[in-house]
């Protein structure tokens, strides 16, 4: 499978359709998110060529429940003593307590969205911690999580303080071909997601990496400001939003 260096110890693997991501640092590999069910071969394959192997994998950290992101997390956990990070509010369904919150059905006929269609559900896999911004944590890998709710209710994003910064999206957002920012078109709720893309902009960031999209290499943080400033509907209050905050006062 493709993989592609962002920054020194973290690939992207993938070419754009569906992206999941390496961080290969001294306590070992952290994975964040693992493509459908049935490509642990495949990742297996690409660590074997940066020297690692699925056994190296200490931490799994799922963006959301998606089975394009959770597929391969069960396989690779039980070849592994990896521990699954993800959201509380996204847990059941990664658990497969619940069905995943899918689009509306007429998003099934875009062709991005057909494995919804022809995958099955992934096999579920048990989360071990639950992320969240307040707890202010520094995740394996050195990540920091972002709460991004909107395209799932517990969607989250993550960011590594190095190297100017660098954003793993997740589905938040994707980039267009001229590298700017916009909404994937598959959101629980679009107000939801607005509101956390207005708070991904209060961060700086060189780089941005995308499950559905390429990176932006350069002043990312910049891309995201200017879709954050050409909003005009009201969106949902991130949490986390600071001028949210102070709107509230
Ligand atoms: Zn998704």
């Amino acid at each position: 499978m493709r993989m592609e260096l962002l920054i020194d110890g973290v690939y992207q693997l993938g070419a754009g359709m569906v992206n999941s991501y390496i961080i290969d640092g001294d306590e070992g590999v952290t994975l964040v998110d693992t493509l459908v069910r049935g490509r642990d071969g495949a990742i297996a394959q690409n660590l074997k060529e940066i020297g690692r192997s699925l056994a190296d994998v200490r931490a799994i950290l799922l963006t959301h429940s998606h089975m394009d992101h959770t597929g391969s997390a069960s396989a690779i956990k039980a070849a592994s003593t990896a521990r699954v990070y993800a959201s509380e509010a996204d847990t059941p369904a990664i658990q497969g307590v619940e069905k995943p919150p899918n689009p509306p059905t007429h998003w099934y006929w875009r062709p991005m969205y057909w494995p919804a269609v022809f995958f099955p559900d992934p096999p579920p896999v048990e989360v071990d911690h639950f992320v969240s911004e307040d707890a202010k944590e520094v995740l394996p890998g050195g990540l920091r999580a972002i709460d991004t709710p909107g395209h799932t209710p517990g969607h989250t994003s993550y960011i590594l303080d190095r190297a100017g910064g660098l954003l793993l999206v997740g589905d938040a957002a994707v980039a267009t071909k001229d590298g700017r920012v916009k909404r994937l078109a598959f959101n629980r709720s679009t107000p939801g997601i607005d509101g956390s893309l207005r708070h991904l902009a209060e961060f700086e960031f060189e780089i941005a990496a995308f499950c559905h999209s390429k990176p932006i290499r350069t002043h990312a943080s910049g891309a995201f400001r200017k879709f954050a400033e050409s909003l005009t509907s009201p969106t949902a209050p991130n949490p986390h939003h600071i001028a949210a905050v102070s709107e509230r006062r």
